[in-house]
């Protein structure tokens, strides 16, 4: 079995759906499980939903209606037949999803959130995976919820591997080609759950791992991993070979063309990680495998936007110390900040965190009761692989830099942006 996962980028139009189609025709399809994310950029139109829900805006049903529309011209330039069953199932999804925005009563927003977020996928794979079957590629829809099983920390959520190990293992192998999404799963009451955003990739690890897959390919629209995001960096150069260290730091410092959970699963069982290019299905891309050797020998270059820079001291000018900061950091976790980069003096401690569900506000509230707390937002944080002077110099040019911390193979800062 391999596991090829296509993202957004990869299906936003109906000729990215016809593109996944020659990807599959060039490169084979037996025996082989596809993991789909929503189309284009439907996941974030689809928090502008939930954002209409709670805020009870008047706007909720056309922002549905948009996201409606667009599926729906996706639809019209993929079936001419206007009777085909897929306008019926893509139907059925976004009634669901109006059904639940009528008649929901949970508060929680992290749930609620769930159960919304995840339409997108629902729909993305409703589409290919009848495309394929009316191109004569057969192939079995998989609803991943009666697979990937979780806990219930919605947004976020944790795998059970043992259950998710066995519901997979059920899977009829016979069939040669299924289509499934990325991102969600369900928890024990069967309620959606998602596994935090970008997850796909995260998905096709957990069914390559479970299913002792040969490998898993990440069509992307760049030519794999290269040194740098060609969106902020100029000249970025592909890297052939890495090995899961090295892309387990890549990911983990913020290299966004691998989701970071990706890794481990793979790691585990040395099953090869590709990243390959959809416009060039044929290029070899970047491969992910085992071995020491593979490390790249240039600089790589990562930056993390809209970070917070927090510096705290104690209001009574007392150290800040182990004591203290376990309690800090039981903060972080319990509002679910990611702490990126750390930074320690005497009577000061200095953070740079991620807050990707918006809970600043109130853990800076609870940290004013016992701290001086003052911060920077929208700082970014330049990360520096196996750096030089060279490519130091090519990160801080011109920028305002507010903390460096050098290892031996990395190089950090926090610029204002
Ligand atoms: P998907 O369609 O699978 O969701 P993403 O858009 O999440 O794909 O990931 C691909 C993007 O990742 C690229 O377009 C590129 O801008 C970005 N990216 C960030 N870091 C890197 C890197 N080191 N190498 C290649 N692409 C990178
Ligand atoms: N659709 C989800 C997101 O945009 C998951 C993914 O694309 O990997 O975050
Ligand atoms: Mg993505």
């Amino acid at each position: 079995m391999k596991i090829f996962k296509f993202g957004g980028a990869s299906v936003k139009d109906a000729a990215g759906v016809k593109n996944v189609l020659q990807v599959l025709q060039t490169v084979g399809h037996e025996d082989v499980l596809l993991v789909i994310s929503a189309m284009g950029k439907t996941t974030n139109a689809l928090e502008i939903v939930i954002k209409n829900y709670f805020e009870k805006s008047k706007e909720l049903y056309s922002s549905i209606q948009d996201i409606r529309k667009y599926h729906n011209q996706i639809l019209l330039d993929l079936f001419e037949d206007e009777e085909h069953e897929v306008y019926f199932d893509v139907t059925a999804h976004f009634d669901d999803l109006e059904y639940f925005v009528r008649s929901n009563k949970s508060p929680n927003y992290s749930f609620v959130y769930d159960q919304i977020i995840s339409i997108g996928e629902l729909v993305s794979t409703t589409i290919v995976s009848h495309y394929l079957n009316e191109s004569g590629i057969t192939n079995q829809w998989l609803d991943v919820r009666n697979f990937i099983k979780t806990d219930n920390t919605y947004r976020d959520a944790n795998v059970n591997w043992e259950q998710t190990q066995k519901l997979i293992s059920k899977i009829n192998r016979k069939k040669s080609l299924f289509v499934t999404q990325g991102f969600i799963g369900a928890d024990e009451n069967n309620f959606t759950t998602t596994l935090g955003r970008e997850g796909s990739d995260y998905t096709a690890a957990i069914f390559a791992y479970c299913m002792g897959a040969e490998s898993v390919t990440i069509w992307k629209d760049v030519p794999g991993v290269l040194n740098a995001d060609p969106r902020y960096f100029e000249n970025a150069v592909l890297l052939n070979q890495i090995s899961y260290r090295e892309a387990i730091e890549l990911a983990f410092y913020g290299a966004s063309v691998i989701h970071p959970k990706t890794l481990q699963p793979l790691q585990k069982k040395e099953i090869p990680l590709y990243v390959k290019s959809f416009v060039n299905p044929t290029l070899p891309g970047t491969s992910v495998s085992k071995g020491a050797d593979l490390e790249p020998k240039t600089s790589c270059f990562i930056v993390k936007k809209n970070q917070i820079l927090i510096s705290l001291s104690s209001i009574d000018f007392s150290f800040i110390m182990e004591e203290n900061i376990s309690e800090i950091f039981g903060l972080f976790h319990k509002y679910k900040i990611k702490v990126s980069l750390i930074q320690n003096s005497a009577i000061s401690f200095s953070v740079c965190v991620e807050d990707k569900f918006e809970k600043f506000n109130e853990l800076k509230t609870v940290l004013s009761k016992k701290f001086k707390v003052s911060y920077n937002e929208n700082v970014s944080l330049y990360t520096i692989r196996h750096f030089d002077a060279a490519s130091a110099e090519v990160v801080e040019k011109d920028k305002n830099v507010l903390v460096k911390q050098i290892s031996r193979e990395t190089l950090q800062i926090v610029t204002q942006q």
